[in-house]
């Protein structure tokens, strides 16, 4: 599989890096967000959410598990999982709906709904380094493969 790697220097970098990669998005893209807390996961989705287009205020979804955008092309649905432990409440909200052919899902905390999320197309790890940041774009499946050759950071 595919991969793709950066050093992010700063926050500013972080927000560059997911602005320059909303370019390379298509909707039906499920992505997992991977790394400690304060890793960079929601700076990545901000910078991300801009490049979209979305001009408003990007919140951390820690408590409502996600928040869901629209933009001018296509719906992203932010979540966290941080907090999240109870399955029934996966049905409950229906967040299996979420995940469909006309959106993207950005997934922080994916190993906390295992089982219940669908497979990614990629998966994007940030690691402490220096005072900086290290990330990590997987390809994990055709879809994903597209769209990481789109991509230019
Ligand atoms: P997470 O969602 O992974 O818990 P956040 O996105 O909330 O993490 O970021 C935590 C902190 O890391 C923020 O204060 C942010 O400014 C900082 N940060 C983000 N990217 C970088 C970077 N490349 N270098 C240094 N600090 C960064
Ligand atoms: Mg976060």
């Amino acid at each position: 599989h595919s991969s793709s790697t950066c050093y992010l220097a700063d926050e500013s970098s972080t927000l560059r890096c997911g602005q320059q990669f909303a370019s390379a998005l298509q909707p039906g893209l499920v992505i997992y967000l991977q790394g400690d807390l304060g890793a960079g996961k929601t700076t990545f989705s901000r910078g991300l959410l801009r490049g979209l287009g979305f001009q408003g205020k990007v919140k951390s979804p820690t408590y409502t598990l996600v928040e869901p955008y629209v933009t001018s092309s296509l719906y992203l649905y932010h979540f966290d999982l941080y907090r999240f432990n109870d399955p029934l409440e996966w049905e409950d909200a229906g967040f299996r709906e979420y995940f469909n052919a006309e959106s993207i899902c950005l997934v922080e905390w994916p190993d906390k709904a295992s089982g219940l999320l669908p497979t990614p197309d990629l998966a994007i790890y940030l690691d402490l380094a220096d005072t900086g940041r290290h990330i990590r774009i997987d390809a994990l499946t055709e879809r994903g493969h597209q769209c990481l050759s789109r991509f230019t950071p």
